[in-house]
């Protein structure tokens, strides 16, 4: 039987997903789809009831719904509570499962694109106090870095501090400051913010007092290389993409929808860049 999943978003019609994990199935050969539900922004509750009714394996979960998805969720793994909102869900007999693997994906972008950076002990600067650095400052905390939280709106940075602290099963070392305040001694400084979303708004971001030593990824991927990254790599920075990231997360979702790993023997990077009207750029290790 057709194992069916797919993500589910408003919009979500530009998302890449569908055209990752179709390539996965295909190359797998398992007899699966992954569709995409394009859904009004009210759409989210009387969804989940038609996704079940018709059988859905679980889904992917994208803007504005992640929180709405941990909500929803009978269970939720520890992931998906730390970071506050799910961007998967699996619909299992005993109610729906609620997981995150956007830490996950953060984490795997770090080891492709910057190897060998050790985030234990490790000062790393988070720009952003929204869902998506919540999640990140979670997974960096776990890995045992020292996180910094930067954000244009000093409340936002410490209610998601106050948040991380308390869903966190360990004490975790975490702290809000400016970035000229934070860059010197770091050794990883991440954009979470949406400025350069699109190209638009770089978020006036300057790197001059951080050490050339540090890596700098940004999480949007559309444009690939953000401002920001342009000018980490114009200062000689290490740099990692949000495509990374992105393909990252989408693994363990394939994993639990599908019942196998994704494949190896397909370069879904390639296919993204290619729908995205870009070439591969050259990376520096
Ligand atoms: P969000 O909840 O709306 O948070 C947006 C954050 O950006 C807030 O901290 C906001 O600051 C800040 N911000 C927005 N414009 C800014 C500007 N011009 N200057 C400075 N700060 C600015 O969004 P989100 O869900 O966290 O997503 C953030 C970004 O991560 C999005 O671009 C998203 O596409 C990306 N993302 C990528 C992946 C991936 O797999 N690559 C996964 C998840 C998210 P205030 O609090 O001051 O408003």
């Amino acid at each position: 039987m057709t194992i069916r999943a797919g993500v589910v978003g408003s919009p979500a019609r530009h998302s890449l997903s569908p055209l990752i994990h179709g390539a996965w199935l295909r190359a797998a050969g398992i007899d699966g789809e992954y569709a995409l539900y394009d859904l009004a922004p009210e759409g989210f509750g009387p969804f989940l009831d038609e996704a079940r009714a018709k059988g859905l394996r679980g889904v992917n979960v994208t803007l504005p719904f992640k929180e709405q998805a941990l909500a929803a969720a009978a269970t939720a793994t520890p992931d998906a509570v730390a970071a506050g909102a799910a961007n998967l869900l699996i619909f299992e007999d005993g109610g729906l499962v609620a997981n995150n693997t956007d830490g996950y994906g953060l984490l795997r972008a770090l080891a492709e694109q910057a190897p060998g950076l050790d985030l234990d002990g490790a000062k790393v600067v988070v720009l952003g106090a929204g869902g998506a650095a919540r999640g990140a400052v979670a997974a960096l905390a776990a890995a045992g870095a020292e996180v910094v939280v930067v954000n244009r709106t000093q409340g936002r940075a410490d209610a998601l501090i106050a948040a991380v602290s308390a869903a966190s099963p360990r004490p975790v070392k975490l702290s809000t400051a400016s970035l000229a305040m934070a860059a010197p001694s770091a050794g990883l400084i991440i954009n979470a913010t949406s400025a350069g979303l699109n190209g638009a708004d770089d978020g006036g971001f300057d790197l001059s007092a951080a050490p050339t030593t540090a890596v700098v990824m940004d999480m949007v991927y559309k444009p690939l290389v953000t401002p920001f990254l342009a000018q980490a790599a114009a200062r000689g920075h290490r740099t990692v993409d949000g495509l990374a990231m992105l393909i990252g997360q989408a693994r363990p979702s394939f994993e639990a929808f599908y019942g196998a790993a994704p494949p190896d023997d397909v370069d879904v990077r390639a296919l993204c860049l290619a729908a995205l009207g870009l070439a591969a750029p050259e990376r520096k290790a």
